[in-house]
């Protein structure tokens, strides 16, 4: 930690927001379970002022209602656990109580697992998946994100709400890849979602994050409306466009980061860059995620 960093706390909304206009480079915590120590183990690598949301007990609520739950970005994991099975769905409850140990969740909160930097968390595909809102603000504007828009979190930006449709689906299935209770290079998490209606698909929503992260419009529309039971070829032709979006995006990954870099250009250096960038992408993951496709799409056999 820089000699010189600052903590502010706030109590309420204004306050944070106060201090956000009025200080540079704030950096937002909530349940601040993220921050590592250095390599001295007693001091902690935070490096810019930083302000915690944790007394902010208007970022506390949970409000439910008929079709959605909406939950305060400082709402932690065990609050949410100890609403109990019943009111939140189950595969985000199995999803939550996956992620660290009891200590941890009593202070880790969601808004955290969907802005950590550089890496989609274990709660980021079950919140994806669900189409989860969220609410961001700034000290001049306030604005309603579905998580699919959500790019993360800026500087000078709040995540203050998020809200979890509560839907109801015949099949609902999440589950992580790498070990539970922590964070590795591996680490990712799939969520699958289908309602069926007689004998045909009405809704399916795939979500795949670590990484990278999957949700494709076009791949759910492509089997969406199918008649059931699913054929092997219509399995098959999802499995097909499955390894092609996961193949692109990571694509795209690399390149965005790339051309984030002011020296790149599209060049010999950059698609060796690329090639080489690859590689930081196991193959075994996206056998996994293919693999816990097939098998959730043969549920609808
Ligand atoms: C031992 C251990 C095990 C873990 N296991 C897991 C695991 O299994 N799965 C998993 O997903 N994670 C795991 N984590 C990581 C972390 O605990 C979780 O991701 C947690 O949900 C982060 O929430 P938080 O509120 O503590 O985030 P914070 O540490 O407060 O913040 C995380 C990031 O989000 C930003 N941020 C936080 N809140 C806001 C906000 N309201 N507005 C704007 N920006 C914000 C921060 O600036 C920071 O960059 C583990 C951590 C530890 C220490």
């Amino acid at each position: 930690m820089k000699n010189d960093s600052r903590f502010y706390r706030c109590k309420t909304l204004q306050e944070a927001l106060y201090h956000l206009k009025n200080v540079n480079n704030l950096k937002v915590y909530s349940g601040g379970t993220s921050i590592k120590t250095d390599s001295n183990p007693n001091r902690l690598d935070i490096g810019d002022d930083c302000l915690f949301l944790t007394n902010c007990e208007e970022l506390k609520r949970i409000e439910k209602h008929e079709r959605y739950i909406t939950f305060g970005s400082s709402v932690t994991l065990q609050k949410i656990l100890d609403l109990g099975k019943s009111k939140i769905p189950d595969f985000l409850y199995e999803a939550i109580e996956t992620v660290a140990n009891p200590i941890i969740r009593s202070r880790a909160t969601l808004a955290g697992n969907l802005c950590s930097k550089d890496f989609y968390h274990t709660l980021y595909s079950p919140l994806l998946a669900i189409d989860t809102r969220v609410e961001i603000h700034t000290p001049t504007e306030t604005k309603q994100v579905p998580l699919s828009k959500f790019n993360g979190i800026e500087n000078g930006q709040i995540m203050t709400t998020l809200r979890v449709p509560l839907i109801e689906w015949d099949i609902a299935h999440f589950t992580r890849l790498g070990f539970n209770n922590e964070i590795c290079d591996v680490s990712s998490s799939f969520t699958f979602l289908a309602k069926t209606q007689k004998d045909s698909l009405t809704d399916i929503r795939i979500a795949f994050c670590g990484k990278i992260k999957i949700r494709s419009t076009e791949l759910e529309n492509s089997i969406l409306g199918a008649h059931l039971p699913l054929s092997h070829k219509n399995i098959n032709m999802t499995l097909d466009k499955a390894s092609k979006i996961y193949d692109a995006e990571i694509e795209n990954m690399i390149k965005k980061s790339l051309m984030e870099n002011p020296n790149a250009e599209m060049n010999q250096e950059l698609i060796q860059k690329i090639e080489n960038a690859k590689k930081n992408y196991h193959p075994m993951i996206k056998e996994q995620f293919l693999n816990l496709l097939r098998m959730n799409l043969e549920k609808l056999m």
